[in-house]
């Protein structure tokens, strides 16, 4: 009898939760899910405790936690509140940590994770964009394994390879819906537009970030931190079919590359089943079917967002933090139609002009400078 991996999922109910939990249906006889939480969906979350057999749950939201412990019944134990999801990330039981939560708020949890001795599955790239050197400092090759597509790409490339014979990342970007568009023409795209990513299914904030390419410069900051490589040797590389999922190019001008369908499922299921792999959900490629793969430079005039996210990550310190709560800010008002599409970066552009960076040295730091952040974005998008 194989021994199951004791699995918490962080943001269960998101598009990322909700693929791990179909991952975990698939290989029911390898993972045990042993931990839920989400932030509002009750409900969503209280069926998934019962489909999967789960006995702890957490609702961030405390009213949302109040409905859930009249749906769950007697031997659903449900927490409650932002402290709550972080116990959870330290749960004894568990072994894996997915941390799947939207947004900085997800850094509190990869601290604790870590900290407790858990593997951290991270699909929540914020955390590592605004506590960079807060999570590198508990991170090891063995216990931060990366979600996102393109890091889950690197890191296979770098199964059995020595991380100094590394010369250089090629990120790729499918370049989102916008390609090819100048700034002008995208002046008064629609939200619905900026939604319709080309090749991924994805969550709303994370599409939005890939239409601006913010996305893609927050995958820059966690690619840095990830493997340890310096921002000039990080490159972005548009690739509309995203077939090739990142490559990694050695010191004797080698290059490995990571191709494959395009669904998440399967670097969440690679985080869980590393360094195995299981049967996967969908069909591999046929490359006869493929016929070409193109690339070319992405266009820094009509995607500021990505410039802006080198440079912040240059700045280093606390201004990552800001950089990425601006954003998150600047794309809330997008989506509730507050804001155009080219508010997003330039309230960026405002908010990191108007920030000092400090060296990075606690999760209180990184909390006041993304709260500062937030305020002065708001500000900016009310007196544009
Ligand atoms: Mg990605």
């Amino acid at each position: 009898m194989t021994v199951r991996v004791r699995v918490v999922i962080l943001g269960c109910t998101g598009s990322i939760g909700r693929q791990a939990l179909d991952v975990a249906s698939r290989h029911a006889d390898r993972i045990e899910v042993v931990g839920l939480a989400a932030h509002t969906s009750a409900e969503q979350v209280v069926e998934q405790a019962h489909a999967f057999n789960v006995q702890r749950i957490v609702l961030s939201d405390s009213d949302a936690a109040g409905r859930a412990r009249d749906l769950g019944g007697d031997r659903l134990m449900v927490g409650s509140g932002p402290e709550a999801v972080a116990e959870l990330a330290e749960l004894p039981e568990a072994e894996v940590v997915l941390n799947a939560l939207v947004g900085a708020a997800g850094l509190r949890a990869t601290l604790t994770a870590l900290a407790a001795g858990k593997t951290l599955a991270l699909a929540n790239k914020e955390s590592l964009v605004a506590g960079g050197e807060l999570v590198t400092a508990l991170a090891t090759e063995s216990n931060l394994v990366p979600v996102d597509s393109e890091h889950s790409a690197i890191y296979q490339c770098l199964v059995g390879e020595e991380r100094a014979d590394v010369e250089r990342i090629w990120l790729t970007a499918s370049g989102g819906p916008f390609r090819g568009r100048s700034a002008a023409d995208m002046a008064n795209v629609t939200v619905e537009e900026a939604l319709a990513h080309p090749t991924w299914n994805m969550g709303p904030k994370i599409s939005i970030d890939s239409a601006t390419l913010a996305n893609k410069g927050l995958e820059v900051i966690e690619a840095h931190h990830l493997f340890g490589v310096d921002y000039d040797r990080i490159r972005v590389l548009v690739h509309p079919q995203s077939i090739v999922h990142s490559m990694v190019e050695f010191a004797d001008a080698s290059v490995k590359a990571h191709l494959g369908t395009t669904d998440m499922r399967i670097p969440i299921q690679y985080a869980f089943s590393r360094p195995r792999r299981w049967d996967a959900p969908v069909a591999a490629l046929d490359f006869a079917q493929v016929a070409r793969l193109d690339f070319g430079d992405p266009d820094v005039d009509a995607f500021p967002a990505l410039s802006l996210a080198f440079a912040a990550g240059k700045a280093g310190g606390t201004m990552p933090a800001v950089m990425n709560a601006a954003n998150e800010v600047a794309v809330a008002a997008f989506l509730s139609r507050r804001a155009g599409f080219a508010d997003i970066p330039r309230t960026i552009e405002s908010v990191m002009a108007a920030h000092d960076a400090e060296p990075l040295g606690s999760l209180e730091q990184v909390e006041a400078a993304d709260t500062w952040a937030r305020a002065r974005a708001e500000e900016v998008l009310s007196s544009r």
